[in-house]
């Protein structure tokens, strides 16, 4: 069974993973209206695996016997300035999922829960991948900065993301 203090603060993550889904899904949104489809490509995958790290976090409660409580999910941004944007909120967002995923990890710790340090571990390394995809692709925008030319090439790179099966097997198997 798992602790009071760990289901009600996996219960707030999962509504955080659930932002994080709309927010990548309302980025997507941005640059399908601007047509660069690369972008909007890579940031609705990006909805789609956070969606999957919700479902993670509400599979390992519902696992340990716990209850599964949501509250509301806040109201994404809707806009942004120009197609950098995105990527620097994206990118800053990261560093803090990676904050909230390590305050997780010291309650675990706290708690002496050790199935939830071992299950948080996944996600420790999850977020060393996500703040580096996410800087990668800021670094190139900020390489390509005017130019419109390099700007489309990177949209086509980013054309070619798909949903990692490791993304959606992992959350399936949990
Ligand atoms: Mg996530």
């Amino acid at each position: 069974m798992i602790k009071e203090s760990l289901q009600k603060a996996i219960n707030e993550q999962i509504v955080r993973e659930m932002y994080s889904s709309n927010l990548y899904l309302s980025m997507a949104a941005y640059y399908a209206a601007t047509n660069l489809n690369g972008f909007s490509n890579w940031m609705r995958v990006q909805a789609e695996e956070e969606l999957t790290h919700a479902l993670k976090f509400f599979d390992y409660v519902i696992d340990r016997g716990g209850k599964v409580e949501l509250g509301a999910i806040p109201a994404p941004e809707i806009k942004w300035n120009n197609s950098i944007k995105p990527f620097e909120d994206a990118y800053e967002h990261e560093q803090k999922v990676t904050g909230w995923i390590n305050g997780l990890l010291d309650l675990a710790y706290q708690e002496k829960d050790y199935a939830t340090i071992s299950f948080l571990n996944w996600f420790i390394d999850e977020q060393v991948e996500e703040e580096k995809n996410t800087s990668e692709i800021l670094d190139k925008l900020h390489l390509a900065g005017e130019s419109k030319a390099s700007l489309f090439l990177l949209d086509n790179e980013l054309k070619t993301r798909t949903v990692s099966p490791a993304a959606t097997s992992s959350a399936a198997a949990n």
